[in-house]
This record gives C-alpha cells, sequence and structure tokens, in this order.
C-alpha cells in the first residue's frame, strides 16, 4: 500500500495516519477534511504528507475514513463509487449497524471493511492524535466475510502491525454491547458534569473541591458533542434501553438510603467491587 487517504485527520484518523506511517514510511499519506485549517495542523504536525480533495481517492489503495457516524453514512457510497477496483476502504465509526446498511448492496461493497477501534480519549482534532494510541487495543471487525479475502489479509495485517487485536462481531451485536461498554458511560459523565456545574454555579469552588474521583468520572463530558450527537442518534434504541436499566439501579439506590438500609446500600457497592477483577481480567 502506497497511497493512503485519511478522510478525517482528528483523534483517530491521526492517530491511525501516524502509526501506520511509523511502520510503514514508505507510504505516502494524504488528508481529506472539510476545513482547510484542519489539513494544514495535521500538515504542521506531520500527520498527513500532503493535502487532497475527495475525488483523488480515486489513486487510493487504502481509504481510512474517521469522521462523524452521520458524515460517514453519507460520504461512505461516494468514496467507493471512486476507488479503483484494487482499493480497500475502512471505516472507524462507533456505530455499525447504519453504516453497513449504507453499503451493504453497493457494487464495490467487497472493498470495504467495517471497523471499531475501541481506543480513544476525550479530546479531538489533530492536537489530540499521538503515536501508539492503538497498542495493546482491541479493533473490532464487523461483517468480514463481505470483504474480498486478499482486502482482508492486508487490512488486518496493518492494524495488527500496530498493535490491535481483532476481534469479529456483527453489527447488531457490536451496536448493543457498545452501548453499554461506552455509549452510556459518555451519557453518565456527560450528565454527572451537568449535575454539578447546575448546583455550584461558582466554578471556582466545584475547581478547589475536584478531587481525582470527581475528575476522572467527568473526564468524558469533555468528549465533543459533534462526534457523540450522530452516534446516540445512530444507536438511540440500545442506549435507550441502558439507561432505562441505569435509571432503574439510580433510583433503586436512592430508595435503599430514603429507607435507611445501609446495610443494602453496603452490599449494591461490595458486589459491583467485582469490576476490578473483571477489568483486570481484560488488562
Ligand atoms: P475528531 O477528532 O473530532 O475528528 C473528526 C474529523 O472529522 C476531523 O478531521 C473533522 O474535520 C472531520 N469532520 C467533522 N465533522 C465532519 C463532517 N460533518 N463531515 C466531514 N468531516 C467532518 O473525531 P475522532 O475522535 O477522530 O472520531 C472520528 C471517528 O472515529 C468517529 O466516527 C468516531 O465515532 C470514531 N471513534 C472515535 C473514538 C474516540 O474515542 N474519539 C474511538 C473510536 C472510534 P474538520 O475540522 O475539517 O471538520
Amino acid at each position: 500500500m502506497t497511497n493512503i487517504y485519511s478522510i478525517g485527520v482528528g483523534l483517530i484518523g491521526g492517530s491511525l495516519a501516524l502509526d501506520i506511517k511509523k511502520n510503514n514510511p514508505e507510504v505516502v499519506i494524504h488528508g481529506i477534511s472539510r476545513k482547510d485549517e484542519t489539513l494544514n495542523k495535521a500538515l504542521e504536525l506531520k500527520i498527513i504528507d500532503k493535502k487532497a480533495v475527495l475525488e483523488d481517492v480515486k489513486h487510493a489503495d487504502l481509504v481510512i475514513v474517521s469522521i462523524p457516524v452521520d458524515a460517514t453514512v453519507k460520504l461512505l457510497p461516494a468514496i467507493l463509487d471512486l476507488i479503483p477496483d484494487t482499493g480497500l476502504v475502512v471505516d472507524a465509526g462507533s456505530t455499525k449497524f447504519d453504516i453497513c446498511k449504507a453499503v451493504e448492496d453497493h457494487p464495490k461493497r467487497r472493498n470495504f471493511l467495517a471497523m471499531h477501534p475501541i481506543a480513544g480519549t476525550e479530546f479531538s482534532g489533530p492536537e489530540a492524535a499521538f503515536e501508539g494510541l492503538f497498542m495493546g487495543k482491541t479493533n473490532i471487525v464487523c461483517e468480514v466475510e463481505k470483504t474480498t479475502f486478499k482486502l482482508q489479509e492486508k487490512a488486518l495485517k496493518l492494524f495488527t502491525d500496530i498493535g490491535m487485536r481483532i476481534r469479529y462481531m456483527n453489527p447488531e451485536a457490536h451496536d448493543k454491547h457498545i452501548a453499554y461498554m461506552s455509549h452510556l458511560s459518555h451519557i453518565s459523565s456527560f450528565m454527572l458534569g451537568k449535575t454539578v456545574i447546575e448546583k455550584e454555579k461558582n466554578e471556582r469552588d466545584i475547581f478547589d473541591m475536584a478531587g481525582s474521583g470527581f475528575e476522572s468520572t467527568v473526564r468524558l463530558a469533555k468528549s465533543s458533542p459533534e462526534m457523540w450527537t450522530p452516534i446516540f442518534e445512530q444507536n438511540k434504541t440500545n442506549v435507550i434501553e441502558t439507561l432505562e436499566e441505569y435509571i432503574t439501579n439510580l433510583k433503586h439506590f436512592k430508595e435503599l438510603m430514603e429507607q435507611n438500609d445501609f446495610e443494602a446500600v453496603f452490599n449494591e457497592m461490595k458486589n459491583t467491587n467485582h469490576i476490578k477483577d473483571i477489568l483486570n481480567g481484560i488488562a
């Protein structure tokens, strides 16, 4: 692969470009973005080698699409229309059902691989990109059987070479599980931040009293609404289900406190401590 086009040069697209370039110095990374200032920043930070426009993907060996998921659904068919027969297109979107659906009948469906790298931070844009983001992280690949075998092999090598382990899942299962593991955590963090901001109008007090517990729990509330709104829209049914279960648990906790049942409050937390073993197992 010589000519790689990165559509979206923010945290994910930029970090992928940096890792791929480090392993393959001979590749030319072409950046495509909506705003020229974003591309200039990516050039300045040496995330990309050259600026490009959408039509240029007709020269691509690989196109990596890392833009908000609503924009991905709109743009993906046009990208597949343009790429050469030997070209591969991968997307990094946090939802998979609507994205796979958008190209299910496309004549070049076999040139597309749907994936979701489970790696990230709360920051966005080219400045947030860094080398090594994907080391030791999982890359969920959906509908692998719909991609030409040769292109699958190329893509999987590229991503295992930057330290990712591959897991296969269908798009429905991906969207259901990711609603619990990622989307609910973001909503919970956003609403925790909102609750505290509304109550503590004096921001200086929040700053002075913010211990590491508050800071780590509210970290995800710094995330980009431009990226998260279309994710919640596309995964609405699953996300609402997780919210209902979460709200039930919050209400139950409140009722136990109202009833002065602190033994049950203790047990709720003790039982949930098991999360330590689960997370240690994952690490
Ligand atoms: P990001 O840092 O905000 O970068 C987004 C990029 O997309 C920028 O280059 C931006 O360029 C461009 N863009 C924004 N809106 C656009 C639109 N409507 N049409 C076309 N381009 C647009 O976002 P990111 O965190 O890299 O996320 C990119 C993708 O990866 C998303 O699909 C997200 O779901 C997925 N993802 C994110 C994470 C995470 O933790 N952040 C993890 C895994 C997967 P301009 O400045 O030129 O608009």
